[in-house]
């Protein structure tokens, strides 16, 4: 049995990382400060005796004894990482120092949640982990990206002068149940669109493309990533390959649904990237054959499921 820290653990993907950690066996530490979490997510968690919620921020310094350390708060929406540009940025790069300097005194294994914005708008398609991205240093999204991007580079240098032992994975865009009907995120927007027969909004032309990767499949790559050998640390692209553009996004999902909503055509957002896609040829070498299980139909109609249930309580 293993003690972990996860912090962001009462959200999206943290929630879930938290259960299937509580299922393995594991003592769990969810620390959060419920900007975009909520305690609803890990409620059902509190009955077990090897859970334990925090309520903190990371970018105040906090002492614990654990063996590995998740490192994943931070909003990922862009709705709500530009609400307070200037905390994003404080949270990606003092939430970073704080729990590399943990991990460094504790001797902890950290893994650090990275994302496919460290390639910005990218001109190498699909992208693989040597490509250096394009990011603007300036734009909206930059709280995030270069947070993200200082992150990184927080992470190797501990590693290389502190020999602290780092992972780093670079999610791309993962959706399912328990994301927040108002997280703003393009799945979610959709569905709960879709459900409520309300417009969908398209931002653009709807011809941006995304991968849309299934949380189960990214909490398995997480596992898998956080037990290599210590000469691993990435960093490692996770995601799904399937590419989409919005616009087949919105199509899929009105069928699915059997919605009446239409497409409405809102202006796109500074910034926003026209296409991405993960190459995942490193995840499957390193992390024992790794790769996304659930389809996109399957996974939406999971999601489906679950914000149907949720809309009509
Ligand atoms: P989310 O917004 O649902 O979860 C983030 C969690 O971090 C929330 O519970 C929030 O309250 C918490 N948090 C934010 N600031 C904090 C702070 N200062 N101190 C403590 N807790 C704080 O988003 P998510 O989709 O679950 O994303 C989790 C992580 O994965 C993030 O680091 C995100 O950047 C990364 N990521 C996610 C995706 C994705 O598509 N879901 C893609 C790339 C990267
Ligand atoms: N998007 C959209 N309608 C929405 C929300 C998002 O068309 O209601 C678009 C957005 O402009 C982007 C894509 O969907 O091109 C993915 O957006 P999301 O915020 O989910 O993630 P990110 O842009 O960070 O990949």
């Amino acid at each position: 049995m293993k003690r972990i820290l996860v912090t962001g653990g009462a959200g999206f993907v943290g929630s879930h990382l938290c259960e299937r950690l509580l299922n393995e066996g594991n003592e769990v530490v969810c620390m959060d400060n419920y900007f975009t979490g909520k305690k609803q997510k890990i409620v059902h968690l509190l009955d077990n005796p090897y859970f334990e919620l925090i309520r903190h921020d990371v970018t105040m310094p906090y002492f614990i004894e654990v063996d590995q350390i998740y490192n994943l708060a931070c909003p990922a929406s862009p709705v709500h990482y530009q609400y307070n540009p200037i905390k994003t940025i404080k949270t990606s790069v003092m939430g970073a120092v704080n729990m590399l300097g943990l991990a460094k005194r504790i001797r902890a294994k950290i893994l650090q949640a990275s994302t496919s914005e460290v390639y910005g708008d990218p001109v190498i398609h699909p992208q693989t982990e040597d490509y250096w991205g394009h990011v603007n240093p300036i734009g909206i999204r930059s709280c995030y990206d270069e947070g993200k991007r200082c992150a990184e580079s927080l992470f190797v240098n501990y590693h290389a002068q502190n020999n602290v032992r780092i992972k780093i994975i670079r999610i791309f865009n993962t959706y399912g149940p328990k994301m927040e009907p108002d997280d703003g995120r393009v799945v979610s927007n959709f569905i709960v669109q879709a459900l409520q027969n309300q417009d969908i909004t398209i931002f653009g032309d709807g011809n941006q493309t995304r991968s849309f990767q299934y949380v189960s499949d990214l909490v398995e790559g997480m596992i898998r990533m956080m037990s290599t050998g210590d000469d691993f640390t990435g960093p490692v692209n996770i995601g799904n390959p399937g590419e989409f553009t919005m616009l087949e996004l919105a199509q899929n999902i009105i069928e699915l649904t059997g919605s009446k909503s239409k497409l409405v055509f809102l202006p796109l957002p500074s910034d926003d990237p026209t296409q991405r896609q993960p190459d995942i040829s490193l995840a499957r070498e390193k992390l024992d054959g790794w790769e996304p299980k659930v389809s996109l139909r399957e996974g939406l109609t999971k999601t489906i499921e679950y914000f149907d249930q949720l809309l009509s309580e």
